[in-house]
């Protein structure tokens, strides 16, 4: 090798060994090469003990029987100075020079690429495993819309050929993608939508062709904080939008039963009612002229039509609660006045039994949260039961105690009792137990009380000893005593002018009830059988209070009122309304309209008496 050749090699920073290829013996090698080799000098060696592959030695074997062959981009072992082996690749050539004939080795190590090359393959496959696995669509495009990435499920959602993905049938797979929407129009909004989003982020519910609905998100896909691109996931949620459409079907079912259902309640109370009004109207108005010799009998008709009409309002009560239909008017009521007046209500029945009430005495004075009507159902209710249920002679008391936020009513008795087994069925429907089969009873009044118990957010619970007794025990909420009014002290009494008062029903039956009942009364009756009758006589002015029914044959009661003035206006008359109807809308659009007092059929002539000489007081 020439001094030049030599100097030449010296300065390459290329891995480069001369060899003689009739000795194998290194002639030259490049400095950097021996730095990667770890060797200090590596001339006078045979190149065979530095390359160790098998193919390597097969290749050496035969130049050194004269056949050289160049070698390009070949991959080789090499042995360093340490043992280690050193993947390279490596180009033979033959140089012919003055100095003699060489091969020429240019080699490189391909450690480090190799290992780059596995972790982008790795990364790659990592990447790849992700988007398969998992349940979502996904679809990468660049900034132009041109696809860069896709997963299997993508595919599948669209129904798309995979061989088009792969092959990058772009215009192909967004038509197809188009016609798969159920509405052409909605594909189209979603392309252009997809195309106007830049930096936002998108989200997009598709129903397609196939029963399928998927719910779209896009957001941009940021590569050091630059977009390069946009990512799409497609989520599956039929299966989520059947299951909400067949909910909302079976609720718009129930709703429509739960509706008829009302309705039929409505209808059959209103259609029990008007009868009803007819036999206890007339009832009443016998027993109050005295019957002789038949007042026995009127007392039993009177007796059956009440127990007739309580049995028709508890079954209804019951599926109205069931329906969800009652309408509880909470409020702070005062426990003692409620209590007090039950007992009082319910001694007549203990007497008749023989059975020692306790008396009015002073309970605690304390507050609940409750709907005053249907408190005092549930606790004469209680107290029944406790009379009913008793023996000769027993006793029934009530125990008030509290908590800051519990108030319970407690009510003893010293009856035939309750056994364990018993006591679990005791709040179902129509549930009659024990030995009181035979005692007079529907098992609808524990059932129902517990139901509005528990709307009222309270419960009633009960505990017994067989045939010595059992406690019914009434929670609710307690709450904050409210500050009444000083009773404004009873006026003097005088005489009043009569009372002048427009009757409006379409039926003569109950016309001519409310004429019996009010006869003896300080009132001046006028009737009238339509809405249009009814209107030209208040048109006339002079009536002090109008008493509408609901359903008139050429309008509603409440049309009526709205044809008067106001309510408040200087002389408008005080507006009833007395209805066979005890549907609580109605109740509520009659308050609404201005009717002060709503009277259910059939009439009580004592509370019609009352609400009527109330009137009276106010007017004069
Ligand atoms: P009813 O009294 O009309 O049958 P309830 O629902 O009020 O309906 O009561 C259901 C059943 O619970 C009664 O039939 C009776 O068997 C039992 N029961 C209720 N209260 C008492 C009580 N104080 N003592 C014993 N048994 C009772």
């Amino acid at each position: 090798m020439t001094d030049f050749a030599s100097l030449l090699l010296d300065q390459c920073e290329d891995w480069v060994l001369l060899v003689n290829p009739k000795s194998l013996a290194i002639e030259a090698a490049s400095p950097a090469c021996l730095l990667a080799l770890g060797y200090q000098d590596l001339v006078g060696r045979d190149i065979s003990e530095i390359e160790c592959a098998l193919p390597d030695l097969f290749y050496w074997d035969s130049v050194r029987s004269g056949l050289i062959e160049p070698l390009d981009r070949r991959e080789g072992l090499y042995r360093r100075q340490d043992g280690d082996i050193l993947p390279v690749e490596k180009s033979i050539r033959p140089l012919a020079s003055r100095g003699g004939d060489f091969l020429a080795i240019h080699l490189h190590s391909i450690d480090e690429e190799k290992s780059r090359n596995h972790e982008l393959e790795s990364t790659l496959a990592l990447v790849r495993a992700t988007l398969e696995s998992t349940a979502d669509g996904i679809l990468v495009t660049d900034l132009e819309g041109h696809i860069r990435n896709f997963n299997r499920r993508f595919a599948e959602f669209w129904n798309l050929p995979e061989k088009w993905l792969l092959l990058g049938e772009e215009r192909r797979i967004y038509r197809c993608m188009l016609h798969r929407f159920i509405s052409p129009k909605a594909g189209r909004s979603f392309r252009d939508s997809a195309r106007a989003a830049r930096e936002q982020e998108t989200f997009a519910l598709l129903e397609l062709k196939n029963e399928r609905w998927l719910e779209c998100r896009s957001r941009p896909q940021l590569v050091d904080e630059q977009i390069l691109g946009r990512v799409y996931t497609f989520a599956d949620i039929s299966a989520r939008v059947q299951a909400e459409a067949k909910l909302q079907e079976a609720m718009q079912q129930a709703h429509a039963a739960s509706v008829a259902k009302t309705d039929f309640l409505n209808h059959m109370s209103h259609e029990l009612r008007t009868p009803l009004n007819a036999i206890l109207g007339f009832a009443q108005l016998m027993q109050e002229e005295g019957c002789s010799p038949h007042e026995e009998k009127v007392d039993l008709m009177l007796k059956g039509g009440w127990h007739l009409l309580s049995l028709i309002n508890e079954v209804l009560d019951l599926a109205r609660v069931e329906a969800g239909k009652v309408d509880l008017q909470l409020e702070n009521v005062p426990l003692q006045g409620v209590l007090r007046e039950c007992l009082a209500l319910i001694r007549p029945m203990s007497e008749t039994k023989s059975i020692d009430l306790q008396q009015l005495e002073n309970f605690p004075s304390l507050y609940v949260q409750a709907d005053p009507r249907r408190l005092r159902q549930m606790v004469l209710n209680l107290l029944s039961n406790a009379i009913k249920y008793n023996r000769p002679e027993g006793k029934v008391w009530i125990t008030l105690s509290a908590t800051d936020h519990i108030v319970s009513i407690e009510i003893h008795d010293t009856g035939i009792g309750i056994n364990a087994e018993d006591i679990t069925h005791l709040f179902e429907n129509f549930s009659r137990v024990g030995s009181s089969q035979h005692i007079e009873g529907t098992g609808i009044g524990l059932a129902f009380s517990r139901k509005i118990a528990h709307l009222m957010k309270g419960d009633i619970r009960a505990i017994s000893t067989p045939g010595q007794g059992s406690t019914f025990i009434l929670t609710l909420p307690r709450a904050q005593p409210i500050e009444t009014l000083a009773d404004t002290p009873p006026t003097a009494s005088r005489r009043l002018a009569p009372l002048r008062i427009l009757y409006v029903d379409d039926d003569a039956t109950n016309r001519l009830i409310v004429k019996a009942m009010l006869r003896k009364q300080p009132v001046e009756l006028e009737t009238a059988e339509t809405g249009a009758q009814a209107l030209q006589r208040m048109h006339l002015g002079q009536i002090d209070l109008l008493i509408v029914d609901m359903h008139l044959e050429d309008m509603t009661g409440i049309d009526l009122v709205n044809h008067l003035p106001p309510p408040d206006t200087p002389g408008a008359p005080v507006r009833f309304m007395l209805s066979a109807s005890d549907d609580a809308d109605i109740k509520n659009r009659a308050r609404n309209a201005g009717i002060q007092r709503y009277l259910t059929k059939p009439l009580d002539i004592k509370e019609f008496l009352e609400a009527i000489a109330e009137v009276h007081r106010q007017q004069h």
